[in-house]
């Protein structure tokens, strides 16, 4: 019987590690991808890197020239997917070109969503940060920036405020939240990061609903709600990414905020699989299937889906929201979910900067359920661990009424016997 003939959509981590663990784990049939953009695959996360002249725009494609070859891959670039047709097995390009395919993975990521404020859409101040384009055309626009207004205090869009701060631009950061990092951070830990931020000179516009965009030449105008105005030569919507699922619209697969697939990256559709930013996948503290968005995931769910269509029966377990990025000179480290609320919700800090590095952590009946860290994060992989786990740090060190040490850490880890195995991301 002839091997199948696989068919990815995209290239980017998923994509590759996908086709990489198809051809990797035996399989000689065909291997095709389709991508809407030309060129070798791109990784979003290198961007700010390029931007801050701490690469060159090259590393910003890891996988090399020679992969596609290597791994005897067809490619079909700068041709989007405008329609896939699951009944007959096969996808429309933009052109019309047709192809067919046995098994079809969906590795087609997200892109920036922009509010639907008027006039933000059409200014010519806009820019956004998910591409290779992306990142050239903010690049070069750089040199021209003066000031710059920042809509969405996001990790993404703090990481570039950073680097337009260092490169001399006035910049002003602006969220509806009445917080920065209302994803990633405790208000608590928020409000530190404020106050250091606004020690690098950046003005932060919190709870500030923007309401229209008006193009006056060489600048915006932003208008917020309660009459406020701000003006910038350039704008960076970081406000959040959707799925790239139009294409899918007739399919039959089933969505919910993505595609939603199995622990082996199958789709509601025979022969469909899904994995990275554009699919869901199971957040292992809650077991809640959402979107996780994070490069070591979409990499994961990627070679799983690969080794699953090539006949290989093999699950990926889920993965925990977790980041660590420096800013502003300060490395923060978010696991879980740290903003958890509830009746029995325990939340310890030591916010005092100057004893040393800050630790929040947050207990739902005394088991860990997320955790920020400011400038230490030697303990970061020790709590990842026990919250997986679930540990119950009530039992081991009676009322929850200060925040462990390190050694007190690492202590209670290794007095509990550890039968988990958790694989570390590919890269
Ligand atoms: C600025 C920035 C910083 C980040 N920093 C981090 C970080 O520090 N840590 C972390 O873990 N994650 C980070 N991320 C997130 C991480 O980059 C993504 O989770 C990861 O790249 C997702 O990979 P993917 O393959 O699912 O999607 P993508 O990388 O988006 O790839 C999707 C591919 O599909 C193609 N495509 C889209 N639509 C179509 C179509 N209709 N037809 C054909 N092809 C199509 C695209 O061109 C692309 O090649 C960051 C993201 C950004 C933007």
């Amino acid at each position: 019987m002839p091997e199948p003939n696989l068919l990815v959509i995209g290239n980017g981590g998923a994509a590759i590690h996908a086709l990489q663990a198809a051809r990797a784990s035996g399989h000689s049939g065909p291997l095709h991808l389709v991508s809407d953009m030309q060129g070798r695959a791109f990784n979003p996360m290198l961007s700010p890197y390029y931007l801050a002249g701490k690469i060159l725009f090259d590393d910003c494609f890891p996988f090399g020239e020679g992969f596609y070859k290597k791994f005897d891959i067809t490619c079909h670039l700068g041709s989007p997917v405008e329609t896939l047709d699951s009944a007959n097995k096969e996808v429309i390009l933009k052109g019309g070109e047709k192809l067919p395919y046995d098994r079809c993975l969906v590795a087609t990521g997200a892109s920036p969503l922009l509010p639907p404020v008027p006039g933000l859409r059409t200014s010519n101040h806009l820019f956004t940060l998910r591409t290779a384009e992306d990142t050239i055309l903010l690049h070069d626009a750089l040199s021209e920036t003066q000031s710059a207004l920042i809509l969405g205090a996001s990790l993404v869009g703090v990481k570039v405020a950073e680097i337009l701060v260092q490169r001399g631009i006035k910049v002003t950061i602006v969220d509806i939240a009445g917080q920065v990092l209302p994803h990633a951070a405790h208000p608590e830990c928020a409000g530190i990061l404020e106050a250091h931020f606004a020690t690098k000179g950046v003005e932060l516009h919190l709870s500030s609903n923007l309401e229209r965009v008006e193009d006056h030449g060489s600048e915006a105008v932003f208008h917020f709600q309660g009459n406020k105005t701000i003006k910038a030569d350039l704008c960076l919507v970081s406000t959040g990414v959707r799925p790239n699922l139009d294409f899918l619209n007739g399919s039959g697969v089933e969505i919910d905020q993505g595609i939603i697939v199995n622990h082996r990256m199958r789709t509601s559709v025979e022969g469909l699989y899904a994995a990275g930013d554009v699919s869901q996948g199971r957040n292992l503290l809650t077991g809640k299937e959402e979107v996780i968005g994070l490069w070591g995931n979409a990499c994961y769910q990627g070679r799983t889906a690969g080794l699953n269509m090539a006949g290989q029966k093999t699950s990926y377990p889920g993965a925990v929201p977790d980041h660590i990025s420096t800013l502003f000179g300060l490395t923060l480290v978010h696991l879980g979910n740290p903003m958890h609320q509830g009746n029995d919700v325990t939340i310890l800090s030591n916010r005092d900067l100057s004893e040393g590095p800050y630790r929040l952590m947050a207990f739902d009946k005394g088991v860990l359920v997320g955790a920020n860290l400011i400038n230490g994060f030697e303990s970061a992989g020790r709590l990842r661990k026990a919250m997986i786990r679930k540990l119950n740090w009530e039992e081991h060190f009676g009322p929850l009424t200060r925040v462990p040490s390190d050694q007190e850490i690492a202590q209670f880890l290794a007095d509990v016997p550890d039968s988990l195995s958790i694989p570390s991301p590919p890269f």
